[in-house]
């Protein structure tokens, strides 16, 4: 059983809505740190990446992030590890690393 009742959302107002519901201007995205939902991340092997840029298009989080052209990086910060990058790569060039055992990885070096 649904704990509220949104038959009626349309007719709600600002003083209805839950705080937490409620995006107070366009363009906010960018201020959260999505990275932290992560249990995967995407690895780049740069020796099978050809930049043909189709995870770009494919990004639902906008996080391959392109420099003149070409796969600059992945933006950690904001990927949720979704792994479709992964999945639609023509080239096998992405792998998805668990995020704590990529963390340590991290630490080592
Ligand atoms: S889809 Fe694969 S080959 Fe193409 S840019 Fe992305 S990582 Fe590189
Ligand atoms: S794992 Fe998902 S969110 Fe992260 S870069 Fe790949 S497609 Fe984008």
């Amino acid at each position: 059983m649904s704990k509220w009742n949104f038959n009626d959302i349309v007719k709600w107002g600002p003083g209805r809505h839950e705080p937490g519901a409620t995006i107070p201007e366009s363009g906010t995205a960018d201020d959260y740190e999505t990275g932290g939902w992560r249990t995967d991340r995407p690895v780049r092997d740069q020796e099978k990446c050809n930049d043909c840029m189709i995870c770009f298009f494919a990004c639902p989080d906008s996080s391959i992030l392109v420099n003149n052209g070409k796969l600059a990086e992945i933006d950690l910060k904001h990927c949720k590890g979704c792994g479709i990058c992964a999945q639609v790569c023509p080239r096998d060039a992405i792998e998805m690393v668990n995020e704590i055992e990529a963390e340590k990885e991290e630490e080592e070096k």
